[in-house]
């Protein structure tokens, strides 16, 4: 179970947690992974952060 380090509210649903999807819109990352960052739905501190469906090295997904 996770508790917010900042307001302390437990968070046990993802209804707690706002997951807030970053594609790539920070221009140091050049792949195109999606990253997320999951914040306190309470008081909206950041949690933490991961990648969303990473393809790694972009490998992935085929040819169109
Ligand atoms: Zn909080």
């Amino acid at each position: 179970m996770v508790h917010c380090p900042d307001c302390g509210t437990t968070l046990t649903e993802a209804a707690d947690i706002d997951f807030t999807e970053t594609d790539a819109e920070m221009g140091f990352i050049a792949a195109s992974k999606r990253f997320y960052t999951a914040s306190c739905a309470a008081c909206g501190t950041t949690i933490g952060s991961g990648v969303a469906g990473a393809k790694a090295g972009g490998a992935g997904g085929g040819a169109v």
